[in-house]
């Protein structure tokens, strides 16, 4: 017999032996019955500071049946049946075809590869061996390859992240999600802290992991591939041109690109694709001591091994516009995230460790189609363009970012020095007014956002705290609209996905969609 038994809590000091006598007491058992016993969730409360529990729920699995009444802190698991995915009846003379192998499209291949449909993977960007030195070179040279870089190659725009694995949605395919994950080399806690993150130096190790099986199912996987055109005859895909050469015959393909693929967005929107203008956020990366995040979040338990790096999710809605802190990493650095020329583009990122001197995360403004000064459907990707080239300029036109104390932000003034706080973005910086790279209705609402913020972290409004200039992809400034069946509207065959296509926010969403449309793909055709 299997029990959930939840809401077990323990201080910062007891052990898992603690958790099995919690566990005996709750449910009326001795330890010897236990047949099997795995933590499930574990989650830190410290709203009762100096006081700090860790929060577990467990399976545990019982020799033989037990009297238990059933209640929210204790229920019966009932025989889990596996979803069997049944092909459908069309048959497939091609492979499908799946363009993008971020999380979207690494799942989406996995899946497929799973089920026998041998999925052709085409990646525009460098495996994440090579990826890896590339972006490195970025890092140090501020020599970028518009193809390999933080948002294009193996693994996709999170690859150089912290890996958070939280989501807000809630669907069965999470679980998916992390178990994949860690039976490709995630660590075993992702399957049960109730904010998991992967770490940059372990994802990459996962997303090649994740490659070699898809490749083992019956997959094929090919690096420097872009897709660079779409053929459709009579309202279905037919083939697909890559690197503006070879053409590959496809009745399916999953269209899993991103939320930077500029370039391709504009292809597709030329064959015909339709494309909606969506709305999005932009601002800035603030960096603060992880130790003051610490400190304000966890009190004089700062620092305690079980707690690890403190993080925080902050929201302060002014107006018509909403203020937030996304992506926070902490324990991190802040990376050179660009993937065209010119351009300056922030974003976060963590080791498994986060063991670094800074806590990082985009303060960000929501921004509307109405921003966007044009109702070109493609009118927010100009409009992130603008200050990302603004944002160019104002570090000096040599491929550093602007960085400001947030004192002089507040005062509008140029920063001349900087205080306790060293910027940790992995190219070069130069001390900037980002006021010339931001509308003035997002550099307003977030020096407006401060004071709220700080009174809920204290130290937050530092003066010292550093600023750097912009944070643009939070999400895709595009939805590819699909239809009951998934596909692009108007284009058989054609499976817009995740991120770029509007319809995910962030690794496991994106992950979870690749799925959800490699199961139609199943329900719909088979290929021998
Ligand atoms: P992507 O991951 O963007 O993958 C798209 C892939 O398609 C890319 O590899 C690209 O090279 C390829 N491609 C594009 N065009 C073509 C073409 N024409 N032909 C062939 N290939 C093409 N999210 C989180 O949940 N947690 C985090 O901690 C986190 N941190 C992040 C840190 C950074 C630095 C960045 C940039 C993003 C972060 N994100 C994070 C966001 C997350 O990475 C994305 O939400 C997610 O990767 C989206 O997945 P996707 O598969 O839809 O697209």
């Amino acid at each position: 017999m299997k029990l959930i038994v939840r809401n077990l809590k323990l201080s910062l000091d007891e052990d898992i032996d603690a958790l099995k006598k919690l566990v005996c007491k709750k449910i009326k058992v001795s330890e010897k019955d236990f047949k099997n016993f795995r933590i499930v969730k574990e989650s830190i409360d410290a709203r009762k500071k100096p006081f700090i529990n860790l929060v577990y729920s467990v399976m545990v699995e019982i020799e033989g049946k037990i009297k238990v009444r059933e209640s929210t802190d204790i229920s019966i698991l009932e025989q889990e049946t596996e979803k069997v995915l049944v092909p459908g009846s069309i048959k497939l003379k091609n492979r499908p075809v799946v363009i993008g192998s971020g999380p979207a499209g690494l799942f989406a291949g996995l899946v497929l590869a799973q089920n026998g449909y041998r999925p052709l993977i085409l990646e525009r960007g460098e495996c994440v061996e090579k990826r890896t030195q590339i972006v490195n070179r970025y890092w140090t040279t501020g020599e970028l390859d518009p193809e390999t870089n933080v948002q294009f190659g193996e693994g996709g725009a999170g690859t150089f992240s912290d890996g958070k694995l939280t989501t807000r949605i809630n669907d069965r395919r999470c679980s998916i999600v992390l178990e994949e994950f860690y039976k490709s080399g995630a660590h075993e806690e992702i399957l049960y802290k109730a904010k998991p993150h992967i770490g940059s130096d372990v994802l990459k190790k996962v997303v090649s992991n994740m490659r070699n099986r898809i490749i083992e199912y019956g997959g094929e996987v090919r690096f420097n591939s872009k897709v660079t055109s779409i053929i459709v005859k009579n309202g279905s895909i037919t083939s697909i041109v890559v690197n503006d050469k070879e053409e590959i015959p496809c009745e399916v393909a999953v269209l899993a690109i991103g939320h930077s693929a500029r370039d391709t967005f504009k292809m597709l929107f030329d064959k015909g694709v339709e494309f909606i203008q969506k709305p999005f956020s932009i601002g800035v990366r603030i960096e603060h001591p992880q130790e003051l995040i610490d400190r304000a979040q966890y009190g004089e338990a700062a620092g305690h091994p079980r707690l690890g790096a403190a993080d925080y999710q902050l929201f302060q809605k002014l107006g018509d516009r909403t203020v937030y802190s996304f992506c926070m990493c902490p324990g991190g650095v802040v990376v050179a995230s660009a993937s065209e020329p010119g351009m300056i583009v922030t974003n976060g990122m963590s080791e498994f460790a986060r063991d670094k001197e800074n806590a990082n995360s985009a303060l960000v403004v929501s921004v509307e189609p109405g921003d966007f000064g044009s109702s070109h459907p493609l009118a927010g990707v100009d409009f992130q363009r603008k200050w990302e080239r603004l944002a160019f300029v104002a570090g000096g036109s040599c491929n550093r970012a602007p960085v400001q104390r947030l004192g002089d932000f507040i005062e509008g003034r140029k920063s001349t020095f900087l205080g306790t706080v060293k910027p940790s973005y992995t190219g070069g910086t130069n001390l900037a007014d980002i006021h010339s790279c931001l509308p003035t209705f997002v550099t307003d609402s977030i020096k407006k956002a401060i004071p709220y913020f700080d009174s809920k972290i204290k130290g937050f409004g530092m003066k010292d705290a550093v600023i750097t200039g912009v944070e643009t992809r939070t999400s895709s400034p595009v939805r590819i609209p699909r239809g009951d069946t998934l596909e692009a509207i108007g284009i058989k065959g054609l499976y817009p996905a995740g991120e770029g296509a509007g319809y995910a926010g962030g690794i496991v969403s994106a992950a979870v969609d690749g799925i959800r449309i490699a199961e139609k793909i199943i329900s719909t055709y088979s290929y021998e």
